[in-house]
């Protein structure tokens, strides 16, 4: 169990002109699975070669369970990392691949195989130690290379885009053998994903990174409900951002007067909704009447485009509550305080032509 401590943690690629990474500061719990979340090119993986040791900080401090690990090689540093390519050695067996961290360290032979057998078990690859690596399938090969990881008990497991070379059917599978291993063992761990589902399904807490700086870290749920500003809400499926003022208990905008929930932000500012949150429907409070402008049918859900007054708003609703809604029907939408969320910060509201991409407002 080992807690991991970032300070302003900073790196500038020689003959860079800005940081890849600029000034991290983030504590990791023992045994906490962590998602660093960001699109590519934010600083993710330069994140997770400073703390492998594989880079040299420019600035800021690593420390785990306290003590500085910046002076240790990689080797000591007790940080393994699993990459998007399982990297094994194609010319070893599976067996041996597996127990090769072992064999660096100059254990007994004997302790060697019963440690490879009982990680081919818990990868659950117990009968394929004989073969080679290309005999395995993508999936297999990346569970190798977690036992790989796994065996030498690392502190902390570092683990970048493991499973974006797998197809959908695999990447579940792989998601929940990550998760429960992860759980059972009690590792800390920090996963690196430019997917925002795999984040949320998998982590405890999500650090979402944007252009190399660190933008929230929270519990999965409170990306949705509670965004720290709105390029975080946008990146996580946020639609509706309507300007307005609050005075902690009504936000007063273009949609008319809105009943916040307790403890709302106070001043101008810009009142936002999840599309999901919408209800179709008279409600005890928040009504607003809406006209709908597009339906896009998603499989599970539709995606609806909505006038209200002169702002346009989305709803994403199962395909059964919208059954017969045809475009141009007038309807009532409720949307409860309790999904309602203001955002520091005011922004220009979006005519609703350029929204919906029909005319350019001229
Ligand atoms: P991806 O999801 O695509 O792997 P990432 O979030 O992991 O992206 P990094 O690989 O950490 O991003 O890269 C962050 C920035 O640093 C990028 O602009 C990248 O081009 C740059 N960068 C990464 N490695 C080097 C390097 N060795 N030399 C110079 N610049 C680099």
């Amino acid at each position: 169990m080992t807690r991991v401590s970032m300070q302003s943690l900073t790196k500038t690629y020689p003959g860079a002109q800005k940081p890849a990474l600029d000034g991290l500061t983030l504590d990791i719990e023992s045994g906490e699975l962590l998602a660093l979340l960001g699109p590519s090119g934010c600083g993710k993986t330069t994140t997770m070669k400073l703390i492998a040791g594989q880079l040299e900080p420019t600035a800021g401090e690593i420390a785990f369970d306290g003590a500085s690990i910046l002076h240790q090689p990689p080797d000591r540093r007790g940080a393994v990392m699993v990459f998007q390519n399982s990297l094994l050695f194609p010319y070893m067996s599976v067996a041996d691949n597996i127990g090769f961290g072992l064999k660096m360290r100059h254990r007994p032979k004997a302790e060697i195989a019963a440690r490879v057998a009982d990680m081919l078990a818990l990868v659950q690859l117990p009968d394929l130690g004989h073969r080679r690596p290309a005999d395995l399938s993508g999936g297999q090969q990346q569970r190798v290379a977690l036992a790989r990881a796994l065996i030498v008990e690392p502190r902390v497991l570092l683990l970048d885009e493991p499973l974006s070379s797998l197809d959908t059917h695999l990447r579940f599978e792989m998601r929940d053998l990550i998760r429960s291993l992860q759980k059972d063992l009690c590792i800390t761990t920090i996963f690196v994903t430019h997917d925002q589902e795999e984040a949320v399904v998998l982590a405890d807490r999500i650090a979402l990174i944007l252009d190399g700086r660190l933008r929230q870290v929270d519990r999965p749920d409170q990306f949705y409900r509670r965004p720290a500003d709105q390029t975080v809400a946008r990146f996580f499926g946020g639609h509706n951002f309507v300007p307005g003022t609050s005075d902690g208990a009504v936000f007063q905008s273009n949609l008319g007067p809105l009943l916040l929930p307790q403890g709302a932000r106070k001043g101008p500012g810009t009142l936002t909704f999840r599309p999901e949150s919408i209800r179709i429907g008279i409600g005890a409070e928040n009504t607003l009447s809406a006209r709908l402008v597009e339906r896009v049918y998603l499989g599970t859900q539709t995606r609806l485009r909505l006038m209200v007054k002169d702002v346009m708003i989305e709803a994403v609703l199962s395909p059964d509550l919208v059954d017969g809604l045809e475009t141009g029907a007038e309807l009532d939408l409720t949307v409860p305080p309790q999904c309602l969320w203001v955002l520091e910060g005011v922004v220009a509201q979006l005519c609703p032509q350029r929204i919906h991409n029909v005319n350019p407002c001229g």
